[in-house]
């Protein structure tokens, strides 16, 4: 019986060391609220609206670069 209790506890230890070699979840989500531009030609997650405006001139120069308030909300 002790030796799973120490097994066990050997496991909660790794789980512990595991979580604290991980990044932080409040990076995960950073990153994700980060890409929340998408360009509507081909899907591309973009940071920022000014890179979405470069992007759309850039690489879709005849596309209608749509206004930033309607990239706020798709959430
Ligand atoms: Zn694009």
């Amino acid at each position: 019986m002790t030796r799973g209790l120490q097994k066990m506890q050997a496991r909660a230890n790794a789980e512990k060391r595991a979580a604290a070699n991980a990044p932080p979840k409040s990076q995960l989500k950073a990153m994700a609220e980060g890409n929340k531009f998408k360009c509507p030609v081909c899907m591309l997650m973009i940071a920022n609206y000014k890179l979405v405006v470069q992007h759309m001139e850039s690489k879709h120069p005849k596309a209608a670069i749509p206004p930033e308030s309607s990239f706020g909300a798709q959430k």
